[in-house]
């Protein structure tokens, strides 16, 4: 059951959720934190009252501080802004864990992570080991409201000379504007196309929009360090002032 969707909009757009459009008898209400793809955030979080709000947070989890007493449960591929790939974070209420249908698969149900303390099988230690390091790190640098000051930092760079440029637009409301992933056009594909290329050349990889919307999009995590965007928007000037 669809609440609420920008898709008039190509999903440029984060659409207002107010209280009674939720039904009150629904088991969750689901948000993605982060839109990876179009490159919206939720900058406050929906008020869902008593029906528990679930959120995949796997492009923008540790940007900033999240007050997770507002969740039913947050979970987190770690191969963005954790460690490696292989590792997922739940953080779940306790009262919503221990209702799972007797047919579920074991592997499948929160309370056989919960008992086991996450070692019901071989966890990826070296995943794990990994988490522990930057979890540390990011500690020791001011934790997450250092790191949501730093991605507000890095992120302005890109969007002040995406409003400023007569060749770059940035796609997404600014209200709504991901700290993660930037998303931008020129208007035509073959000179996206031609910016990507000529990027690369200059080692800025991995420019290319998603296959779903084109254009380009920078991801700019938490390990992304601000020289990195500096970097690129130098390029982008530089390339606007050759289109000229
Ligand atoms: C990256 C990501 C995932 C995980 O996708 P994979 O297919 O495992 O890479 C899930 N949700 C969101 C919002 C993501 O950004």
């Amino acid at each position: 059951s669809i609440v609420a969707s920008s898709e008039d909009e190509n999903f440029s757009y984060i659409p207002e959720i107010r209280s009674g459009m939720i039904r009150p008898d629904a088991d969750y209400f689901y948000i993605v934190s982060n839109n990876t793809i179009y490159g919206t955030r939720y900058a406050s979080f929906p008020d869902t009252g008593t029906v528990p709000l679930v959120a995949d947070m796997s492009s923008n989890i540790l940007s900033e501080p999240v007050d997770v007493s507002k969740f039913g449960i947050i979970f987190a591929g770690a191969q963005k802004n954790i460690g490696p790939a292989g590792l997922t974070v739940v953080i779940i209420r306790n009262d919503l864990v221990g209702n799972a249908p007797e047919k579920l698969p074991t592997m499948f149900n929160y309370q056989t992570h919960v008992d086991a303390r996450s070692m019901f099988n071989t966890p990826p230690t070296y995943a794990v080991y990994i988490a522990g390091l930057v979890f540390k790190k990011l500690l020791n640098d001011g934790g997450l409201e250092e790191m949501r000051r730093y991605n507000v930092e890095k992120s302005s760079l890109l969007y002040d000379f995406l409003d400023e440029s007569t060749l770059f637009t940035a796609t997404v409301d600014k209200k709504d504007r991901s700290l993660m992933n930037v998303p931008f056009v020129t208007g035509s594909s073959e000179l996206d196309a031609a910016f990507i290329k000529a990027a690369a050349e200059q080692g800025l990889v991995n420019l290319k929009g998603h296959r779903s919307v084109g254009g380009m999009r920078a991801s700019i995590y938490n390990a992304m360090p601000i020289d990195g965007v500096k970097k690129l928007v130098e390029f982008m000037k530089t390339f606007e002032t050759q289109q000229k």
